[in-house]
């Protein structure tokens, strides 16, 4: 699950970070209050952020300054309802402008290949980190935090030096240690901070330098949300694919995939599986869903539609290993979801196992265009020639 950057600043916050202070907005109106508020304290400007879930906000004009309460204001009416690749922006961030000296980039990612949690610096920062990566991969700073002992100080001093913080060793360290224990703690996949920045204040003698997390993006570990009751909250459904949702109230696991194949199979191994015989078969799964173990009838319709709401869809696979699901359910399912569905795609369906005769039987009796397997291979050989029929 994908934070918003306000939602993520509040988690950095928490830790004990240096986040700017922020307020939230969904009326130009609220904007101009939470400015004027910010520039009665002393600040020179603000800067109005979009809120929305992709980066790149800058560059498509979502991140403007204000010197006043007017400019403010205009500037959010301008964002509040903007279209940021293809996403409409409901709310924005109204923060004090800072005084940039150097931007920099620090994020803990999960590296699932060493198993480990790995922090990443690079000291240009403003760059996107992928475009880095493939130019100058050198520049980006890797330290792994040891699975047990977490961040040791000695590694995050070293990315401090190597991000050439030495002058802000301590502001430094704490942070690169507070990205790891935000991750950890909030079961978060990744937490990023670009910019990170050296800031210049005014101080009672005269100006200092401090580090400041500029801009924030977390996303969460979906499997571990149950632990923290108040990260649901955070969800924003305005932002969420439909399908995604649908799919989390039916209790279905669902990722949508390129191809033309829908599948819908019980098991997640089998559900792999299944679409690796695609490929095999020359063909290109549509999306993995997994029914779960004893799917009832009206699940394996939702299922059905789900698939059928993506409009590349043009063949249907269903394989199903009956064991705590029951054969016959699914054929029920099935039969049903076919009634009522709005648009007409073959359908190979391969049952084995607990009643699987039952579930022939149904099929059969249903009538109609559905295609019946007796293997695996044959029903992926099926789908994927009837896909290929409609593409014709
Ligand atoms: P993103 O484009 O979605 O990553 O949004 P960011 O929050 O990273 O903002 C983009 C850029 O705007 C940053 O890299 C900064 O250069 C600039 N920016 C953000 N906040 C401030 C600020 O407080 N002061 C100044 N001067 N620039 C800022
Ligand atoms: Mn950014």
């Amino acid at each position: 699950m994908k934070l918003h950057e306000y939602h993520a600043k509040s988690l950095l916050s928490h830790a004990g970070l240096p986040v700017p202070p922020y307020a939230v907005a969904t009326t130009p109106a609220e904007a101009r209050a939470q400015a004027v508020a910010f520039l009665d304290g002393g600040v020179g400007a603000v800067v109005v952020k979009a809120q929305v879930l992709v980066g790149g906000r800058g560059k498509a004009g979502g991140v403007k300054l204000a010197h006043s309460a007017d400019e403010a204001e205009t500037i959010a009416a301008a964002i509040l309802g903007m279209d940021i690749k293809g996403i409409t922006v409901r709310r924005v961030m109204v923060t004090p402008a800072a005084t940039i000296v150097r931007e920099m980039y620090l994020a803990a990612v999960l590296d699932r290949a060493n198993q480990r949690i790995l922090l990443m610096g690079a000291a240009e920062g403003g760059v996107e980190i992928e475009t880095l990566a493939e130019e100058d991969p050198d520049a980006i700073v890797r330290v792994h935090a040891h699975p047990q002992l977490g961040l040791q100080p000695f590694q995050a001093r070293q990315m401090a030096f190597a991000l050439g913080l030495g002058e802000h060793l301590a502001q430094a360290t704490a942070i690169c240690r507070g990205l790891v224990d935000v991750m950890v703690g909030e079961d978060a996949d990744l937490v990023e901070v670009n910019p990170l920045a050296i800031v210049r204040e005014d101080g009672p003698d005269g100006p200092v330098e401090r580090l400041a997390l500029l801009d924030a993006k977390v996303t969460l570990d979906d499997s571990a949300l149950r632990r923290h009751p108040g990260h649901e909250a955070m969800r924003d459904l305005d932002e969420e694919d439909p399908a995604d949702t649908a799919a989390r109230a039916a209790g279905l696991s669902f990722i949508r995939l390129d191809g033309d194949i829908g599948c819908m199979v019980n098991g997640a191994g089998l559900a792999m599986t299944t679409m690796d015989l695609v490929k095999r078969a020359g063909g290109e799964p549509a999306n993995f869903l997994d029914i779960g173990g004893g799917a009832r009838s009206d699940k394996v319709a939702e299922a059905m539609r789900l698939i059928l709401s993506d409009p590349s869809v043009k063949a249907i696979l269903v394989n199903i290993f009956g064991g705590i699901a029951r054969g016959d359910e699914v054929a029920r399912g099935l039969v049903e979801a076919r009634a009522q569905q709005t648009r007409s795609v073959p359908l190979v369906v391969r049952i084995v196992g607990t009643n699987a005769d039952l579930a022939a039987r149904i099929l059969h009796e249903a009538g109609g265009d559905i295609v019946t397997a007796r293997t695996l291979d044959e029903a992926v050989e099926r789908a994927v020639a009837l896909a290929g029929q409609v593409a014709a």
